[in-house]
């Protein structure tokens, strides 16, 4: 299929739509991803013609939404290159899936043990994982940034080492676009023995990740990034450590027997997926996948990154704007600031004009310290995005500077 801006844009009702009078200038995807129609589809038409929980009852409907839930377990499976349908496991999102994982570490760590984050996190790979340590007494260590933004890899190297259990590492920034070295870094920490969780809540819009050639012990990500609706994602990981894993919640759906003396857990994917899912969630997650690999992984990519370079270039020729994130490998997310301006003055005007941007931190407070500033204007642009809307972002921009100075 030929990539059709057009028709693309208008899979998307949201974008038809107009803010503060000014045709809507989405730029916000980091956030959180718009939902094109036939996603939108799948969530009326489960509520519509085949609502019912799954995987308990005899009766049709009930049998119908299980095997649509389940198929779209196998399109998840299929789309990451996840070897069996029961490596993947339901989650809430890449906040849940992360808990999940940091919960049943602490069964397994000890006083001695080393955990390795990086300095580009967001805060949700960051806190529970604190939390952890708190708990089991291992020891946190950080990988360093550089003022490119990148991952300084040669400190990672001298952080590993025999006592290294677990390194947490996200495959794209969200708050500087950069993509992080994963191949390099799971390599690294498998020689001394330490498994490898990724979160790629801000990588599986851009890119098509091949879990099994990763050879990643954990991959987690969330549906609302890439297309799908909110409140569903997925945890990845590999059989014999989903089985090491203790249960996270207890509940219905998880259990193999109950009785007060002694419960027995279900099998994966069961035994981490207490409780009644996000049904419709998931089947349209299903779905949100169908319709990112219709358009196709390569001409996303190819688009983005002419969009990045053609932002780039026009917002540097602004004086006084300074872009965050120069490394090589990144992605279509742009975070930047003005000389004497505070981003949130930024966001307040582009906003006027009908152009989303995030303003703040972006939930990633270590970079914005390291870089000395109180936070970013951050545009991420989607594969939706056009020139004329970088355009758009570009001369307003330069009117908020000249209205601020
Ligand atoms: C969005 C994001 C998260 C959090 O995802 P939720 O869907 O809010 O759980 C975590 N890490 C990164 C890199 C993100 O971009």
């Amino acid at each position: 299929m030929a990539f059709n801006i057009e028709s693309i844009r208008a899979d998307f009702p949201i974008l038809q739509r107009q803010v503060n009078g000014k045709p809507l200038v989405y730029l916000d995807n980091a956030a959180t991803s718009q939902k094109p129609q036939l996603v939108i589809d799948a969530i009326v038409d489960y509520y519509s013609n085949y609502n019912a929980n799954i995987h308990r009852g005899v009766h049709s409907l009930s049998q119908e939404a299980t095997d649509r839930y389940e198929e779209a377990r196998q399109k998840i499976r299929q789309h990451f290159n996840i070897a069996k349908a029961h490596e993947v496991i339901f989650t809430s999102g890449t906040t849940h899936g992360i808990n999940l994982v940091a919960n049943g570490f602490a069964t397994i760590l000890g006083q001695g043990d080393e955990v390795i984050v990086s300095a580009l996190e967001h805060h949700s790979n960051i806190v529970p994982w604190q939390m952890l340590c708190e708990k089991t007494g291992a020891e946190l260590k950080v990988i360093p940034m550089t003022q490119e933004g990148t991952l300084d890899m040669a400190a990672y190297s001298a952080l590993l080492s025999g006592n290294t259990k677990l390194v947490f590492v996200n495959h794209i920034s969200n708050a500087l676009g950069t993509i992080n070295p994963i191949e390099d870094i799971i390599f690294k920490a498998h020689q001394v023995g330490a498994a490898v969780l990724i979160d790629g809540a801000q990588a599986c819009s851009h890119i098509k990740p091949d879990l099994q050639a990763l050879n990643v012990d954990f991959y987690v990500t969330s549906a609302h990034k890439m297309c799908g609706p909110t409140g569903v994602g997925i945890l990845y990981g590999k059989e014999e450590w989903l089985n090491k894993l203790p249960p996270y919640q207890g509940g219905g759906e998880m259990i193999a027997e109950v009785s007060f003396e002694k419960t027995t857990y279900a099998d994966l994917p069961h035994k981490f997926e207490a409780g009644t899912p996000n049904i419709c969630g998931g089947i349209a997650f299903g779905t949100a996948i169908d319709y990112l690999n219709q358009i196709g992984f390569h001409a996303i990519e190819k688009h983005e990154h002419e969009l990045l370079e053609y932002a780039t270039k026009e917002l540097l020729k602004i004086e006084g704007l300074k872009i965050y994130g120069t490394g090589t490998e990144k992605t279509s997310v742009i975070s930047f600031n003005l000389e004497g301006i505070h981003p949130y003055d930024v966001g307040t005007i582009l906003d006027k004009m009908g152009i989303a941007v995030r303003t703040g931190h972006h939930c990633a407070q270590p970079i914005m310290t390291f870089f000395n500033i109180p936070g970013t204007v951050r545009a991420s642009l989607a594969f939706y995005n056009t020139k004329e809307e970088v355009d758009a972002l570009v001369a307003g921009v330069r009117k908020a500077q000249q209205m601020l100075r």
